[in-house]
């Protein structure tokens, strides 16, 4: 029998990202005994690679933003499916949220005047984008740390211990949620370095895992985005929310193939940047869907003096939602007006001088000099569509972050569904991971120091855990390699999945898939368990095939095309479809056969809105979106 330590505390939070760390905070705030689980380093989430902002309507910039507004533009840009008072509460607390952190050491871009500056994006009617150059995420994450140690010292002072009641388990990954009935019990997990396993028993457990890029071949995703919290959620029998849509970002890096997918960020077109293809065209403004036409500049001329008077001229359509961007220059790219290596270009040198772009742009200067060799103070940049972010996620309460049905277990950020519907604007994750960050510590804090008594880890479920763990040393002759697997899911979900959807392909990617999970039951690996990476992936596989299959199971279901989910065979956004969500649910018991279906599929109503909030849009608005029973309500 495998050794495994035992520690007891009140909360743990898997995930030290954005929302994990702002959840940390607020559970040990509150009073609760909390671990924090990472699988990096502390310090290196995916948040870090955060570049554009935090959106928070302060109104710095412009006067005229406020929340309502804020909660309009995030309605829009999800196509209505966001769970809206998720929605509301994103938009009333994220200018405190960006406060707080300014008082606990952040700084960030002033005006000329002395205030937090705020910069434009796609689907953002104002300036909103709190940022610190191209560089927000790494402040943001600095600052929570800080936060961190400050807590720790302040236990050092109290109790003799940094830890005693704030504890980081770095480059540790969590591989089971544990239950006792129907309740959280703690999370069974191994150390990356050693392979030691470690079960960290608690009332309350916090998902704040991040994204599922690495399922796809092109992707801005860091490594750590193998779905982990999504397939923990799952097998702890909590449901995951609207799996379809999954966000292609338009502008990732296409050359040279060994950094295809990189990101290059929205900022660039929110300061000037423009979208030509090989004939030089600025092909955006054939793009504008009938819904944005009223908002966007019908001519360069219009777009260009937005820049410096916003409030008499409407804004250039390369300042649209990412996904109908992203489409854009999908077609642009199919018609055979890309680039020379398949994307289309992104200019800036043409419209900033070059002392500028290096201030405003200094990340994005510095990636493409070293990764590409190109200049952006004096060439374009090739970009296309690189797999970013999913909006799809564990159905939370949109109050507390509770997940569905399982007492205890609590989802924040990426990982968590509902808030950006079906597209998510950018600068509004950043904001999410320290709203619901903060409301997931709070209820697991509480729902900690309720009455009930602690529940129990059972050994068998930690046994049980444990041979899960260890199988793939044990895998029998034709065993699979791990990372051929990957490379074939990879594939998989990029040609057949991605971000131009049609029925046949999505049938076959699901019976790959099934072939793929066949194979994985046999994945094997050589060596020890000390910093063994070929282990590492075949854990993670269970995850990413787990997740795939929902996405290409509720992409397959859902027979219309809205914000992230484009389907080729169904290319009309259809109102009978706004008020449908689609859960995914584990097959209980799980199958013995690996053949068979993991995920099945439920149809629910979304919960009305409530009329003073569609009060904030115009009733010509809402009949484009809204189906026709829910404009009768
Ligand atoms: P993360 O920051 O990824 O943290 C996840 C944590 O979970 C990590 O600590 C990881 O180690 C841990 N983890 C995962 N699995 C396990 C496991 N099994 N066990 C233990 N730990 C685990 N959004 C904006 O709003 N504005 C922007 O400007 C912006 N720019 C972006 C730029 C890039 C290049 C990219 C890729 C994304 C950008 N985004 C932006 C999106 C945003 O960065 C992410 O959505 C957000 O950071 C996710 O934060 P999170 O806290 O949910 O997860």
């Amino acid at each position: 029998m495998a050794q495994v330590e035992r520690q007891q505390w009140d909360v743990v939070v898997v995930g030290a990202g954005g929302a994990g760390l702002r959840a940390a905070i607020e559970a040990r705030e509150r009073g609760a005994r909390t671990a924090v689980i990472c699988k990096s380093l502390f310090g290196k989430a995916h948040t870090v690679m955060a570049e554009g902002g935090i959106a928070a309507s302060m109104g710095n910039v412009n006067e005229g933003d406020n929340w309502q507004v804020h909660f309009r533009d995030t309605m829009r840009g999800g196509k209505f499916l966001n769970q809206w008072r998720m929605a509301e509460l994103h938009a009333k607390e994220a200018p405190d949220r960006v406060w707080e952190l300014e008082t606990w050491g952040a700084l960030f871009d002033r005006t000329p005047d002395g205030r937090i500056s705020q910069r434009n994006f796609g689907g953002h009617e104002y300036p909103r984008l709190a940022h610190v150059g191209d560089r927000t995420g790494l402040e943001l994450i600095r600052t929570l740390q800080q936060k961190i140690v400050a807590l720790q010292q302040e236990d050092f002072k109290e109790h003799g211990d940094y830890e005693a009641r704030l504890k980081v388990f770095q480059e540790c990954t969590v591989t089971r949620v544990l239950k006792d009935g129907e309740r959280v019990s703690g999370t069974f997990c191994y150390e990356r370095e050693s392979g030691r396993f470690l079960v960290l028993e608690a009332p309350a457990v916090v998902l704040a895992t991040g994204g599922i890029g690495k399922s796809f071949k092109t992707t801005s995703n860091s490594w750590e985005y193998t779905g982990d919290g999504h397939a923990l959620a799952l097998l702890a029998g909590a449901p995951l929310l609207n799996m379809e849509f999954v966000q292609f970002h338009p502008t990732g890096m296409v050359w040279p193939p060994s950094v295809k997918g990189i990101l290059v960020t929205e900022s660039v077109r929110g300061d000037g940047g423009v979208l030509r293809n090989s004939e030089g065209k600025r092909f955006m403004f054939d793009y504008v869907p009938d819904v944005f036409k009223e908002k966007y500049a019908e001519s360069e001329e219009e777009g260009d003096r937005w820049y410096e008077d916003p409030d008499h001229n409407r804004r250039p359509p390369e300042l649209l939602p990412r996904d109908e961007v992203a489409r854009a220059i999908n077609s642009e790219v199919k018609a055979g007006r890309g680039s020379p290596h398949g994307g289309v270009f992104l200019d800036v040198s043409t419209r900033m001088p070059a002392e500028r772009i290096r201030r405003r742009l200094p990340s994005m200067y510095h990636q493409f000099k070293e990764l590409a060799d190109v200049d952006i103070t004096a060439e374009p940049m090739e970009v296309g569509p690189t797999c970013h972010y999913v909006m799809g996620g564990i159905a939370v309460d949109s109050e507390t972050a509770a997940t569905v049905g399982v007492p205890g277990l609590f989802a924040a950020g990426e990982v968590a569904g509902g808030m950006h519907g079906s597209n998510r604007l950018g600068g509004n994750s950043l904001s999410d991971l320290l709203v619901f960050g903060r409301r997931a510590g709070l209820h697991a804090a509480g729902y900690a120091a309720s009455p009930g008594g602690r529940p129990a880890v059972s050994q068998a479920q930690v046994d049980a855990a444990a041979a899960e763990a260890l199988a793939p040393f044990h895998a029998v002759e034709g065993a699979e390699n791990p990372y051929t697997l990957h490379q074939e899911l990879q594939t998989a979900m990029n040609d057949l999945v991605g971000i131009i959807r049609r029925e046949g392909e999505m049938a076959e990617a699901l019976e790959k898939l099934a072939g793929l999970r066949v194979r994985a039951a046999r994945a094997g690996v050589e060596g020890h368990r000390q910093f063994n990476p070929g282990w590492h992936l075949a854990l993670d596989l269970r995850n990413m095939l787990l997740v795939s299959e929902c996405v290409a199971r509720a992409a397959l279901e859902r027979t219309e095309s809205r914000g992230g989910h484009t389907r080729e065979d169904c290319p009309a956004m259809e109102r009978s479809w706004r008020p449908v969500n689609l859960l995914c649910r584990p097959v209980d018991p799980a199958p013995a056969d690996p053949a068979a279906d993991r995920i099945t599929l439920v149809r629910t109503r979304t919960d009305p809105i409530r009329p003073d909030l569609l009060a904030l849009f115009e009733k010509e608005e809402l009949v484009k979106y809204l189906a026709e029973e829910e404009l009768y309500e």
